[in-house]
């Protein structure tokens, strides 16, 4: 008997933390972490003591005998893992939490941002001992969660339990929450300097990045991030509209957020009616008639960006065939992801709906005139340039004829008003999370990019908030002015409380619909209601 390690996986390593015989890998501390899919458990290590299973937040991790059937090729896929060279050599011994010791002291952090590398950031200082930490943490919009909320897939509900765990950082002594409070309008970086000895910016990458082809602004070619934020519920694109009346769609790029739209356009809509899915959106796709979802990749089958766990889950949703082309694949290699492509091309189509996976095919235009009507596709081989697998354009190209057109080439962030940012890289230059301007402090994919899934922001906030504490340690943090309690120069905020009534509404409303959650969508609507009895 042993565990194993599933899709929902969010990388945070509370496992690794429990682990009495350090069988689950890699590490934060193992250089493979920073790269790596998932975790995974070793089956020649586990002693099926269960602790994983206990603090896993997104409850991803399961017993042998337990898996569902969609579950069962995670038990291979785990095994695999430790395969690879040097892979078994970890020591037997207990990884232990950095949680510091202090002989007394106050600490005010404010924290901007209030997804998950913001909750990290939180619980890593509010974690401290002996040490009287307070954090208030600021959220433009008046619902706090960030890309939990607004960026994972309605149809991965077990993923959005890491909000549980931030929940529990929010009730933590020296918390607070203001809400509908924008860092850089109703409050500059300069005002927050003044009032704590830090400030962390974990703002997160909310643009998307321009692919730089003509025929991108054309109606009906639409950036990934507003169709995740419209299908989210975000008050931003929660109203848009997008013209589903056509067969083919075409999504160019293939990371994990080009499956995510694959997938939730080509779902059974009545699956997704029992998720949090947005109303609106819902509404828009019971009527859709698109049929098939072509995800187009550059580069070849090994260098692509989605990851094996979400292919899997992409292979095993009901309703719609995955469909790959044998001629695009290398031979199986005994690559877990190869290998899963190399099944799928041997598959027969039942469906009449699917997704057609492309390969070694960039994009060249988005044509139409006045509207989308397809994408000129140049065929590509591939050149290895100093350790980089690239795509180089060959002569061969090929019209797709489509009629929406979603560009899923990676996300993007934007400065903030009074700190340094990084053009080209979409990103607050930092070293280690210091930011070039004293007491500010950079985490999650503000200071990285966009790259790594939930937990992958614990390790990046344990960084930052270890330079944090060493720098108030060192007594480089100066004492912030004593300027009266910030909430009552924010009378507009959103506090915990009315929060916690946005979501019991929404929570209510999901239980008479048999729903996790029916979420408010309109910022007005979700005021009203924090006001309520507040
Ligand atoms: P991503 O993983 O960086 O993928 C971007 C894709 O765009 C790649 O296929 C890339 O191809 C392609 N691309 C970039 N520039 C291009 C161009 N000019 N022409 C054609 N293709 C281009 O980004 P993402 O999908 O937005 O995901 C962001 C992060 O969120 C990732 O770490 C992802 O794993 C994570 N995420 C995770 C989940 C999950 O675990 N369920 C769900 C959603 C997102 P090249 O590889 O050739 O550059």
């Amino acid at each position: 008997m042993t565990h194993v390690v599933t899709r929902a996986c969010c990388n945070d390593a509370s496992c690794v933390a429990v682990c009495p015989v350090n069988c689950i890998h890699p590490t934060p501390d193992e250089p493979d972490y920073g790269t790596a899919e998932m975790l995974y458990i070793d089956p020649a290590g586990c002693v099926d003591c269960g602790a994983c299973v206990e603090v896993c937040p997104v409850g991803a991790i399961s017993a042998d005998y337990d898996l569902t059937d969609e579950q069962i090729p995670f038990e291979e896929l785990n095994a695999r893992w430790f395969d690879g060279p040097g892979r078994r050599d970890y020591p037997q011994e207990q990884q232990v939490a950095r949680v510091r010791e202090w002989a007394g002291g106050d600490l005010r952090v404010a924290v901007v941002g209030s997804g998950p590398a913001a909750c990290y950031a939180a619980e890593e200082l509010l974690a401290q001992r002996g040490l009287d930490v307070r954090v208030d943490m600021f959220e433009r919009l008046p619902t706090p969660g960030g890309l939990v909320r607004f960026g994972v897939a309605p149809d991965h509900q077990d993923t959005k339990d890491a909000t549980r765990a931030f929940a529990n950082t929010m009730r933590r002594k020296g918390f607070r929450l203001f809400l509908n409070t924008e860092i850089g309008s109703d409050l500059r970086i300069d005002e927050l300097r003044e009032r704590y000895h830090a400030v962390v910016v974990a703002v997160g990458a909310l643009t998307d990045r321009p692919l730089g082809i003509p025929g991108e602004d054309l109606p009906g070619s639409h950036s990934a991030t507003e169709f995740v934020g419209w299908y989210n519920g975000h008050p931003d694109f929660a109203h848009r509209t997008f013209d589903l009346s056509g067969e083919r769609a075409v999504v160019i790029g293939n990371g994990n957020v080009a499956l995510d739209v694959a997938r939730i356009l080509t779902a059974d809509p009545e699956r997704l009616a029992k998720t949090d899915i947005a109303d609106p959106a819902l509404a828009q796709l019971r009527s859709s008639s698109v049929r098939e979802v072509v995800v187009v990749g550059r580069r070849g089958p090994v260098q692509a960006a989605f990851t094996t766990k979400e292919l899997l889950g992409l292979a095993r949703t009901p309703g719609a065939d995955l469909v790959v082309r044998p001629e695009e694949l290398p031979e199986p290699d005994g690559e877990s992801k190869i290998d899963l492509l190399a099944e799928l091309a041997g598959r027969r189509p039942s469906a009449d709906r699917r997704v057609a996976l492309r390969f070694l095919a960039a994009p060249t235009e988005i044509t139409g005139d006045g509207w989308v009507e397809g994408v000129r596709l140049c065929r590509t081989r591939l050149v290895a340039d100093n350790g980089v697998v690239r795509a180089i354009p060959t002569d061969d190209f090929e019209e797709l004829a489509c009629g929406l057109v979603f560009r899923s080439v990676g996300y993007r962030g934007s400065p903030l008003p009074g700190l340094p940012f990084d053009d080209r890289r979409g990103v607050i230059p930092n070293d280690a999370g210091r930011v070039a301007v004293p007491g500010v402090y950079a985490t999650g994919w503000i200071k990285r990019g966009p790259s790594g899934v939930i937990g992958t922001n614990r390790k990046c906030a344990r960084d930052t908030v270890g330079a944090l504490l060493d720098d108030f340690r060192e007594g480089r943090l100066p004492a912030p002015a004593e300027a009266g309690d910030i909430a009552d120069v924010l009378p507009r905020h959103i506090d915990l409380g009315g929060w916690r009534r946005i979501n019991d509404h929404e929570v209510d409303a999901g239980r008479r619909q048999r729903r996790p959650r029916v979420k408010l969508v309109d910022v007005a609507e979700m005021l009203a209601v924090a006001r309520q009895d507040g």
